[in-house]
């Protein structure tokens, strides 16, 4: 499947140069494996796609900018995000693309401010841009390979050990810790345990 297959109502060249060149290949790569990921699990196809092509919108932003910019929209900013305001790209991103990018699909944009902590309460289609976001084809990280396979066999067990890993990293890297990751895991913990996984 390749990006022109998935015709979505976006000016994809103006979005090119907004996130200049490396941040729009994982962003097509993002669209793609999330396209992928919504037909295996019956999400819907486009959404998937034009989530994951904008996810990271306000990714470039500064966080002089991401901070001014969430309380303009009037965002919840909390200590843990005011102390890592890059966590704030994924919600300042949904704010900004009703407006720069005509994008006012509610289901696209839920799914694009929880991309970044995760949490308890997401959608098929928010673990799936999650998920994508992850396991695209430019990532390269150790276990990646294995977690791409998982994915498209378990989509629970995978985004465990999809958050399992980005905690991992985040307690590696002494950064504060956002509960909504936290509640995310334990979320994926508690149905995998359900379906007695
Ligand atoms: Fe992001
Ligand atoms: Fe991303």
């Amino acid at each position: 499947m390749n990006a022109s297959s998935m015709n979505v109502d976006l000016d994809q060249e103006r979005l090119r140069k907004h996130l200049g060149p490396e941040l729009y290949r994982h962003s097509l790569g993002v669209a793609e494996t999330a396209l992928e990921l919504a037909e295996r699990y019956g999400a819907d196809k486009r959404r998937a796609y034009l989530a994951g092509l904008v996810h990271d919108y306000a990714k470039n932003l500064s966080a002089e900018r991401l901070l001014a910019l969430a309380s303009h929209f009037g965002l919840p900013i909390d200590r843990i995000t005011r102390a890592e305001p890059r966590l704030l790209h994924a919600p300042v991103g949904a704010a900004l693309l009703p407006l720069e990018m005509k994008i006012t699909d509610a289901a696209v944009l839920n799914a694009i401010a929880c991309h970044t902590t995760g949490s308890s309460r997401m959608s098929l289609l928010a673990r799936i841009v999650y998920l994508a976001d992850v396991i695209e084809p430019s990532r390269d990280y150790p276990g990646v390979e294995r977690l791409r396979q998982e994915a498209f066999q378990d989509l629970t067990g995978a985004l465990l050990a999809a958050v399992e890993n980005t905690i991992g990293s985040v307690l590696a890297r002494g950064l504060l810790l956002h509960p909504r990751s936290v509640s995310f895991r334990n979320q994926l913990l508690l149905e995998k345990r359900m379906i007695g996984g």
